[in-house]
């Protein structure tokens, strides 16, 4: 490719590579952690009204009525939350703001492929610290001395969840260096963060609607931290994008985080759908780690990770895997369906079987 006009700052940039979404042919989809079920119908029924005539306005820059929705929900007040393009760009942009040049980050070594993207896109000095053997977090590494911290919780693509006690210890132990965990799993079975915002103001939690309220299309997440911090965020993202959340996401937003029944209903189906298929996995001799999140993180011994990836894309079931040291045979199996997990599980068992 030629790069001649590109400029300097990018040309070395590796970008980030989203999960594959196919075109060509139909797949049982479990390699981007979408929630198998639709959104709430009353979501969408928010969607659709706010699809009128008044999309020649600009959206609220300020997303008021969101945020609101989000502070009721989390127990914070309006001022502490910032809404974005989900939290993909909530992320980059908390990298933006809180992290600065010159001043080392730290996360883990097996943990969201995004960080050292962003850290590098920003220009940012950045360490990543070797996980445990057993994918647990070794915490006293983030205990101070570092220019900040990203911690995964629970973790991806381990699925692991941190203690709250771990959190924060880490907060409290960088009291002039930010702590962002990423909280975009939280809501199948680890403990959130967000109760310790108001005694550490170098806390900042991100979430999404992307997994555990099946809004991976509307593209709405957020921040929550001090208003000092949530301040920060908004001058980033004033300087950059001021209408980041269209009119439909904001209408749709704000019923999902009203519409707490069906919340409920679909993250415990996840949860449960969760456990009968690492119980049938772990028959067919899978090593798989127990998961707070809606994704087992599965090795077979007798079978390389590429192979089992491969066998299953054959048999029509999409997986994710990372070729990087240490998880190149693990496969990231996103929760979908009974059926569909049923199916992958067939698939898995005629893969073994004809080794
Ligand atoms: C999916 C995911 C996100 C981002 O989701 P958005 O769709 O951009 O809100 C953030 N962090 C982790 C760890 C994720 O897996």
């Amino acid at each position: 490719m030629d790069k001649r006009y590109w400029s300097s700052r990018i040309r070395a940039l590796e970008p980030y590579v989203p999960g594959e979404q196919p075109k060509d042919r139909v797949f049982i989809k479990l390699n981007t952690n979408e929630n198998p079920y639709p959104p709430s119908p009353r979501v969408l029924e928010a969607a659709r009204r706010a699809a009128d005539g008044s999309l020649r306005l600009y959206p609220d820059p300020e997303a008021c009525a969101l945020r609101a929705a989000l502070a009721e929900l989390y127990g914070l007040r309006p001022e502490q939350v910032f809404c974005g393009n989900g939290s993909d760009e909530v992320l980059g942009l908390c990298f933006y703001a809180f992290f600065s040049p010159g001043k080392k980050v730290v996360f883990p070594d097996i943990t969201y492929s995004f960080y050292p993207v962003y850290a590098r896109l920003f220009g940012l000095d950045f360490e990543e610290i070797p996980l445990n053997g057993d994918f647990t977090l070794p915490v006293e590494k983030f205990l101070g001395g570092n220019g900040g911290a990203v911690v995964c919780n629970p973790n991806a693509p381990t699925g692991r969840a941190q203690p709250l006690e771990n959190i924060r210890r880490i907060a409290q132990a960088n009291p002039d260096a930010v702590v962002l965990v990423d909280e975009a799993y939280v809501d199948f079975g680890a403990e959130s963060a967000v109760p310790l915002i108001d005694e550490y103001p170098n806390l900042a939690v991100v979430g999404t609607m992307s997994k555990s309220r099946s809004l991976a299309g509307m593209r709405l997440g957020w921040a929550l931290g001090s208003a000092d911090l949530i301040a920060g965020v908004n001058c980033v993202k004033n300087s950059f994008n001021s209408y980041p959340l269209d009119r439909v996401a904001l209408a749709a937003g704000q019923a999902a985080a009203e519409d707490r029944e069906y919340f409920e209903e679909t993250r415990h189906k996840i949860m449960a759908t969760r456990e009968r298929a690492a119980a049938r996995l772990r028959e067919l001799g899978f090593a798989v780690h127990d998961s707070s999140a809606n994704f087992l993180f599965a090795a077979h011994p007798d079978c390389p990770g590429k192979d089992l990836q491969q066998g299953l894309r054959d048999r029509g079931v999409l997986v994710r895997r990372f070729d990087r040291p240490r998880i190149e045979n693990y496969l990231r199996i996103s929760i979908g369906t009974d059926e569909e997990m049923e199916a992958l599980c067939r698939a898995c068992e005629e893969i073994l079987n004809g080794r």
